[in-house]
């Protein structure tokens, strides 16, 4: 067997009697597997404080979403990063979902090939919208900021990303 994992993100952990080991059955909704609607999504993130990104990145509560879908999906949805996840009302919510789903399918479909290549890659293309294009303008505006969120780089348009 070869286990190559160039972010070091992943885990082999043995499963000697092939039952979900615990950190599978830790995880929260896979968006595209298991739907997301705006119902359960704002259920979901009632009475959160913390910031919306690290909400949507915590896996126990969606599976799946990561550093990139999350800035990806809230710059679709026009939602600052730091926001508290509780305080979106719920046409946010409904953008959210939208900006969360939208992200995954186009990410996949950019990435249907045999192998995947990740951004950080010298001379990858670039498939996502902000995500490591900081200081790039915004496709619907000027600019780009880059800030600093729960320790990872997190891009986000302060004009149509606004705080509240
Ligand atoms: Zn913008």
């Amino acid at each position: 067997m070869r286990y190559l994992d160039p972010r070091q993100f992943g885990r082999l952990v043995p499963s000697p009697d092939g039952a979900p080991i615990a950190e599978w059955r830790a995880l929260g909704r896979d968006p595209l597997a298991d739907g997301l609607d705006a119902a359960w999504l704002g259920e979901a993130l009632r009475g959160r404080r913390g910031p919306v990104k690290l909400a949507l990145m915590d896996q126990s509560l969606l599976a799946g979403v990561g550093n990139i879908q999350a800035t990806e999906a809230l710059w679709r949805a026009k939602i600052h990063p730091a926001r508290p996840a509780g305080d979106l009302d719920r046409r946010a919510v409904a953008r959210l979902v939208e900006g969360i789903l939208g992200s995954l399918r186009d990410t996949l479909a950019a990435e249907d090939g045999p192998e995947l290549t990740y951004v950080e890659e010298a001379g990858a293309p670039n498939p996502f919208a902000v995500y490591g294009r900081a200081g790039e303008p915004c496709p619907r505006c000027p600019a780009l900021v880059r800030d600093v969120l729960g320790g990872r780089g997190t891009v986000f348009c302060p004009r149509c990303q606004r705080p509240s």
